[in-house]
């Protein structure tokens, strides 16, 4: 296992991600835990320290599955990371309701890690609300030992992502992102590491297979990787990709089984970053395979002063382009909740004013009319 530093600890590279575990008949709320304990045995047999969980995962059955597998083992030898769940506005009132049931559900005393859950545009107002003390109770509960680290996930954009650094920066020790070779520009991730990186707060990676995408690529999007390292597997290319970045300190995969835990070891008993040509290579697969759906916004803005529905146009190209690559998701309609209804794609009246002074060419009318289709 290699192992990455983080002010005086010594973190596994790869982390377990609790978020799909394995479940029973294909039950997501019912956790297999046999099967769970199994892989714990074996990825603290070889290494993996650091497990992540949260309250929505599994219904609320991660926490309590990691929880019962690393009771047996001293606590010192593993890092247990928890959320505070933001992603439901009905929780803010309830941190300390909620960090006392998590701390007893997991079988702990203290978190290692604790991060705020989710930051995004649904959220964010009200994560930075003073009104709730969120940031205060888990100062609080810092000073106290109860919590070792305090960070945060983050699926919004980067205003979202901004707005966040300024306000409770000072205070994050690190930010856990969908990062991988896809959403580096489909995403705009380079732009939130490098912005990361100006906070010195560093990475830790979820979504790194993009749900399983970057693990199943056709023979033809895989044949120039093959290409270029004949002996790597097809998942291992995005985490050799993560290992490439010098702020990525820990990368979660979300482990179904314990064929994938053994794969996922395999491939972080080493450390292989890819040459200058291998990175571009990955970069141009990601973006041959975000290309076909993708409609290539540059986020110039000329064309919003023209829209007379006042719509933020970039912004929901963005959103739209999300959504058609994953098939749907979970993004897009979250982003889209925190937008009022006469800003939405279907308030777009099909004038093309827009499309008139777009350098780009865009069919934008087009788009937000099918956008406003698959969001039925
Ligand atoms: S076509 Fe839609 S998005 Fe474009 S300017 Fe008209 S209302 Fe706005
Ligand atoms: S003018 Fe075209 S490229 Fe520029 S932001 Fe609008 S849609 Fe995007």
């Amino acid at each position: 296992m290699i192992y990455k530093a983080f002010q005086d600890l010594k973190l596994s590279a790869l982390g377990m991600g609790c978020m799909r575990l394995p479940v029973v008949d294909g039950k997501d709320d019912q956790v297999n835990q046999a099967a769970v304990e199994e892989m714990v045995a074996y990825a603290m047999s070889h290494g993996v320290n650091y497990y992540d969980t949260a309250w929505g995962y599994h219904s609320g059955n991660s926490e309590l599955a990691i929880g019962k597998a690393l009771v047996a083992y001293p606590r010192e030898s593993f890092y247990l990371a928890d959320k505070f769940p933001g992603y439901d506005l009905s929780n803010m009132d309830k941190v300390a309701e909620i960090f006392e049931a998590q701390l007893k559900k997991c079988q702990v005393e203290y978190f290692d890690f604790y991060l705020f859950h989710n930051v995004c545009e649904m959220n964010i107002d009200a994560y930075l609300d003073p009104k709730y003390g969120i940031l205060d109770y888990l100062l609080e509960q810092k000073k106290n030992g109860r919590i070792k680290h305090l960070g945060f996930s983050c699926h919004g954009a980067m205003p979202v992502l901004k707005r966040f650094l300024e306000a409770y920066g000072a205070h994050m020790e690190f930010c856990q992102l969908q990062l991988n070779y896809v959403d580096w520009t489909f995403q705009g991730c380079k732009e939130k590491v490098e912005l990361l990186e100006e906070y010195h707060i560093p990475v830790w990676v979820m979504e790194p297979l993009r749900g399983g995408r970057l693990a199943r690529l056709t023979e033809g999007e895989g044949a120039v990787l093959k290409e270029l390292r004949p002996q790597e597997s097809i998942p291992a290319w995005a985490f050799r990709f993560l290992q490439t970045i010098p702020s990525v300190v820990v990368t979660l995969s979300g482990m179904s089984d314990l064929e994938q835990t053994k794969a996922n070891l395999e491939t972080f008993s080493t450390e292989a970053p890819l040459s200058d040509m291998e990175w571009e290579a990955v970069l141009a697969l990601g973006r041959r395979m975000t290309g076909p759906a993708a409609l290539a916004c540059t986020a110039c803005r000329y064309c919003v002063s023209h829209c007379p529905q006042g719509l933020d146009i970039p912004d929901l190209l963005a959103l739209y382009n999300e959504h058609r690559f994953t098939g749907g998701g979970f993004i897009a309609p979250m982003a889209l909740s925190a937008i009022p209804k006469e800003k939405q794609p279907s308030a777009c009246i099909g004038c093309r004013s827009c499309e008139a002074v777009c350098p780009q060419q865009l069919k934008i009318s087009e788009a937000m009319a099918d956008f406003t289709a698959r969001l039925k």
